[in-house]
């Protein structure tokens, strides 16, 4: 790519008064005759940032950041050299020269800046064409019902298209511009009954700029219902690349290149939301694909990405397809989990910001993400099912580094999700490791377990474990008086599966004839329930057996709520719990010593 000549990038230099440049982000006091501030950099109380007008130098003494005033830009807003460059000559209105430019190529320079001229007239209309216009009071009741403010609208240039069929393309074309300018910028179209008119008509008009904020295109929004699309874009043409744009990425990138930190969304709404509510650092997809482009720029924006698309599957799928993306790039992306159906605009205007926030502390990592997309979708009522879902996590737990938290945290919720001891959910990430190891030996803790937690897994402990649950329940049947002090204490976090559970209730109401009383319109119920009962012949029904039975769910269950409680540092309910454990523990060795 050709240079810009040394003597126009001396001019840029000349005209720069930093100053001025370094007043825009910071207040700026002078001080004999250097000028000093809070720093735009890092967060400091007590101003540690100097500028030094003459040499055009800026230095902070707190966190060391320092350099000239295109240095100041480039950190700023997140631009190279070359665009940095570009956006001073803009603002001083510098004419930059190429170095050895071509007459074909000069022409074509030209003939783009005509365009970008154009581009930016039809902006400044259309905004004022929103504010100023009777035609637009509707636009604008419907803007600030949304509850976006004068201020964010104008930051975004946001506007409006006169519904008549040749204002804005009349007016340019009287101003000089061809048919072919306009139809190269997007703005005019050929009638079908011959003659030429406006592009964008009776809509709301949202620009869609380049990272340095010159106006590309528009996306533009349909007031009324039905009177085509609702959404309508410049269409792909030599300026606009449909790809590769953000909206809002101009208002963005210093905001993000300042927080190391970018939030994605998926409409225009949701970023003025966002941005007036103060998270200055978000862009939109405008949609839910993100191309390999999209994602260059916001990788180039800052290296943690926050997705918070929709929760739909459309959504999730641009999510899963970002996720590829991102592992070639050295960015980290996080996957903020969105309520269904709503969108980050409503949420700031429901909740307001710290909601927000909320979602984007708690958004996931990559394989997080995928691990519970995982048991969300899998059958998790089976045995079998659950095993298939732990085959599909393994390979993505693998992925997260070992004795890392985060590998603690996923092997926790896999394993609360499969309701499986996390012991169970590390040998098997240990035995697809080394196939040729034989499986681990028992976990027995010091004082001797008892219950299918403890135990080794074996070929099928899923299976075992449910097998517990539906046992506990085929005693009950198999003998309901010597059952009933058990089942009066059996509650739904014993158990595990929703068909389970409501054979627990349906049992605690008719305990002698179930099967009779089975509800219809519930064929899940139906078959745990035949199931257990044919189950029902085959178990023994000493009360002991009944007991050891009772107690080792209850054993599972606190076990299950103290890794609840653990993880939400419930440090009360965790004490409670650990002397509850003690107790079935002590009753528990009692069993066992009756028992053998
Ligand atoms: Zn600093």
């Amino acid at each position: 790519m050709a240079l810009y000549t040394q003597e126009s990038i001396d001019r840029v230099k000349l005209a720069i008064d930093i100053v001025e440049l370094v007043g825009a982000r910071t207040e700026l006091r002078r001080v004999g005759t250097r000028f000093t501030g809070l720093c735009p950099f890092h967060d400091e109380r007590t101003p540690s940032f100097g500028v030094n007008p003459e040499l055009s130098l800026f230095h902070c003494f707190g966190c060391g950041e320092s350099g000239d005033a295109i240095g100041f830009v480039q950190k700023t807003e997140g631009l190279d050299f070359r665009e940095s460059i570009e956006l001073l000559a803009d603002r001083y209105g510098i004419e930059l020269k190429l170095e050895n430019e071509d007459p074909a190529e000069e022409e074509r320079r030209r003939h783009r800046a005509r365009l970008m001229t154009l581009l930016d007239r039809a902006a400044e209309y259309y905004s004022r064409y929103l504010w100023d216009s009777d035609e637009a009071a509707r636009a604008r009741a419907y803007l600030s019902e949304r509850g976006l403010s004068d201020d964010v609208l104008r930051a975004y240039r946001v506007g409006f298209s006169p519904s008549a069929w040749d204002k804005l393309t009349g007016g340019a074309r009287r101003d000089g511009y061809s048919e072919q300018e306009l139809v190269a910028a997007g703005l005019g179209k050929s009638g079908r009954q011959g003659g030429f008119g406006d592009g964008f008509r009776g809509r709301i008009m949202f620009p869609l700029a380049d990272p340095r904020g010159r106006v590309l295109g528009f996306g533009a929004r349909m007031l009324d219902e039905g009177r085509g699309p609702k959404y309508l874009n410049t269409s792909q043409n030599e300026i606009y690349h449909k790809g590769r744009q953000l909206f809002g990425l101009h208002l963005a990138r210093g905001p993000a290149a300042k927080e190391a930190r970018i939030v994605v969304v998926e409409g225009y709404t949701d970023v003025l939301a966002l941005h007036q509510a103060g998270l200055e650092g978000c862009v939109a997809i405008m949609g839910t694909s993100l191309t390999e482009e999209q994602m260059a720029e916001l990788a180039r924006a800052a290296n943690r990405i926050y997705l918070a698309l929709d929760a739909d599957k459309a959504g999730q799928n641009a999510m899963l397809r970002a996720a590829r993306m991102a592992g070639s790039r050295d960015v980290e992306l996080r996957v903020v989990t969105m309520p269904e159906g709503r969108d980050p605009a409503e949420i700031i205007a429901a909740d307001g910001r710290e909601v927000f926030d909320g979602l984007l502390a708690d958004a996931l990592s990559v394989p997080e993400f995928e691990v519970r997309r995982v048991l969300a979708t899998a059958d998790l009522s089976t045995a079998r099912g659950r095993d298939h879902a732990l085959e599909l996590a393994r390979p993505l737990i693998a992925t997260v580094p070992e004795r890392t938290a985060s590998r603690d945290e996923l092997v926790r919720h896999v394993a609360d999700r499969l309701d499986v001891p996390t012991s169970y959910v590390v040998t098997s990430l240990d035995r697809q490791r080394a196939p040729a190891r034989p499986a681990a030996s028992t976990t027995r803790g010091p004082g001797g377990g008892h219950g299918p937690d403890q135990g080794a897994p074996g070929s099928a402990p899923i299976e075992a474990l449910i097998g517990a649950e539906r046992d506990l329940l085929a005693m009950c049947i198999a003998d309901p008086r010597i059952a009933a002090p058990y089942l009066a204490k059996l509650t739904d976090d014993h158990l595990s599966s929703g068909p389970l559970r409501r054979l627990r209730a349906l049992l605690a109401e008719c305990p002698d004839d179930p099967i009779a009383a089975l509800p219809s319109g519930d064929p899940e119920l139906a078959a745990v329930a035949g199931e257990v009962a044919m189950r029902s012949e085959e178990v023994p029904t000493e009360g002991v057996v009944i007991r050891l039975g009772f107690l080792q769910l209850d054993l599972r269950r606190i076990d299950r709520e103290l890794r609840a409680a653990v993880a939400t540092r419930d440090h009360a309910t965790q004490r409670e719990l650990w002397a509850e454990r003690e107790s079935v523990r002590n009753e528990l060795e009692e069993v066992m010593g009756q028992a053998s």
